[in-house]
């Protein structure tokens, strides 16, 4: 039996374990997934250990996203955003991945929405705001991020800079040669007051912050939301957030956090088995315990 799991501390209430035995019963995989809550002090032993004990692959959940980055080679996209949450026991050594980012543009395009030239706001620059931030513009989207602390939203936008710089993404669609990636003046941050400037001319919002998960709150301010947005609020508990109550009420396209949750699923499915993955099972298993 190929087995697969999660580590983070706390796991207890994770979804991850239906979400993916749904997975492998609807593909009648002999496969099994359990979640693992190391001590801090033996995390990278612990991961060092799993490709030994036969572990095909682990999702990696707070607080352990920065120890897996160290402990594996990160791929392309993990090592730009800065976060691995799955790692690939490929028998050639472990692969660290960020399936965050695929959990953003795939809940977008389930939800028809156009990325490609799109102006976008993503408010947070934790580890969720990074990878939809890297997402949006490896996509093609202008990206301004908005945060709390204005630092850690400058330190994101500087990083999606370099990033572009390096990897040519962002390019002038129509291959204008005088396009000056390097500058890339698509990427903006600034504080939680830019919102105001830039939320009632985008046409993708991203709460990437875990405002509206404790308390009945908005990152946003209702009156800032239109009909011309596409809201994505990346908590899925609630899954209908005061964000995305308000977002419908201005006529909004809205995706609850269960999306995303979805997809980074279905990416590490792929990624671990090569098989595509049984979107609707795993989305019924998720949806079912929300
Ligand atoms: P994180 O790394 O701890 O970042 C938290 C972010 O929230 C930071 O930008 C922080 O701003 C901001 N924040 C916290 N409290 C705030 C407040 N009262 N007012 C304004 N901003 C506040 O956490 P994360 O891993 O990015 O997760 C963020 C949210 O996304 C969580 O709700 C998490 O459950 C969710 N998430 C969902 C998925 C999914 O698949 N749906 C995946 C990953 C994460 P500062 O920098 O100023 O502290």
């Amino acid at each position: 039996m190929d087995v697969y799991g999660l580590v983070g501390n706390p796991v207890g209430h994770s979804l991850s374990p239906p979400m993916h035995e749904a997975a492998y019963e609807a593909r009648e995989l002999d496969a099994t997934y359990v979640t693992f809550e190391p001590d801090v002090d033996v995390i990278h032993g612990a991961l060092a250990g799993a490709e030994a004990l036969g572990i095909e692959g682990l999702n990696v959940t707070i607080p352990f996203k920065q120890d897996a980055l160290e402990a594996v080679e990160p791929g392309e996209l993990a090592a730009r955003i800065g976060a691995v949450n799955t790692i690939d026991f490929t028998g050639e050594g472990p692969v660290g991945h960020n399936t965050d980012a695929a959990g953003v543009t795939r809940a977008f395009a389930h939800h028809d929405v156009r990325l490609r030239g799109a102006d976008a706001v993503v408010v947070g620059a934790g580890g969720a705001g990074r990878a939809a931030a890297f997402a949006l513009r490896d996509a093609g989207a202008s990206v301004h991020v908005a945060n709390r602390t204005v630092d850690r939203a400058e330190a994101l936008v500087a990083d999606l800079r370099d990033a572009t710089r390096d990897s040519g993404a962002g390019e002038d669609p129509d291959g204008n040669p005088d396009s000056d990636v390097g500058d890339d003046p698509a990427v903006t941050a600034g504080g939680l007051d830019t919102l105001s400037e830039a939320v009632p001319g985008a046409d993708i919002l991203v709460n990437a912050t875990s405002v509206g998960m404790e308390s009945d709150e908005t990152p946003v301010e209702p009156a800032l939301l239109h009909g011309e947005l596409a809201v994505l609020d990346a908590v899925y508990a609630p899954l209908r957030t005061r964000l995305l109550r308000a977002a419908a009420e201005a006529g909004a396209t809205t995706i609850d956090g269960a999306w995303m949750l979805l997809y980074q699923g279905v990416e590490a499915f792929e990624i671990w088995t090569g098989e595509k993955a049984p979107v609707t099972a795993m989305n019924e298993a998720l949806r079912s315990r929300l």
